[in-house]
């Protein structure tokens, strides 16, 4: 399987139907720890994002599918989580730009740079108990995965195995940034819910290219 712009849309069209099939456990995470809402908030931006795939022309990108999905996050997900995964969205489309196919490298430089977009935008350092502890590892896994001669889907199952295992590393975490950090010590415990949902988000993408 090829990563082009056919495997981009698919990728968001499966990170949909992931968002919708898991918006009330995404719900429940954030009741625990923050106001409930980012199951909804994901919902929203990825079911708009599905709405827009059709105004794309038969060439487009990688990059311009995950550029258009960036710029409806950022206007339609109410919350942190809107600005953050549009950052990191719009950071890793731009390190795409102009490729009609990604190589191995190309996945690791695009996991790279939404996490580096992702850090910029919300100053949150790996282990202050956010999205960053899933996607920071998933960059260096991509990398390390890249560095080692594997294939583009191998790359990305890489990162996507990383997410996931740091979403689930973020429970005994003290939060330190977001709404979460306001419960400070009593945030351990729980796993974050922007973790888990970059988790869901990097599974869609495997799946899209399977
Ligand atoms: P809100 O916190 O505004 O209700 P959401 O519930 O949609 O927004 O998203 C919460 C998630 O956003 C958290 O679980 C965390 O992963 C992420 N998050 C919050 N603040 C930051 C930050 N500064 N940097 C990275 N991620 C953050
Ligand atoms: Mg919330």
């Amino acid at each position: 399987m090829v990563l082009d712009g056919n495997w981009a849309r698919r990728w968001v069209e499966l990170a949909a139907a992931s968002m919708a099939e898991n918006r009330t456990e995404l719900i429940h995470l954030d009741r625990n720890i923050g106001d409930g809402d980012h199951g909804e908030n994901m919902d929203r931006g990825f079911q708009a994002a599905l709405g827009k795939l059709t105004t794309l022309d038969a060439e487009a990108t990688p990059a311009d599918v995950l550029k258009l999905l960036a710029t409806t996050l950022i206007s339609t997900v109410g919350g942190a989580a809107g600005p953050l995964y549009g950052s990191a969205f719009l950071k890793g489309a731009v390190a795409l730009k102009g490729k009609p196919e990604l190589a191995p490298e190309d996945v690791a430089t695009f996991v790279e740079a939404a996490s580096a977009g992702l850090q910029q935008r919300g100053k949150a350092q790996p282990g202050d108990k956010t999205m960053v502890d899933a996607w920071a590892p998933a960059a260096a896994a991509a990398g390390k995965a890249a560095e080692a001669g594997e294939d583009a889907v191998a790359v990305l199952r890489a990162a996507a195995f990383a997410a996931v295992e740091g979403a689930a590393a973020t429970e005994p975490l003290v939060a330190r940034k977001g709404r979460a950090s306001y419960l400070g010590e009593r945030s351990a415990g729980h796993r974050d819910p922007g973790a888990q949902s970059t988790a869901y988000l990097l599974g869609a993408a495997v799946e899209a290219a399977s």
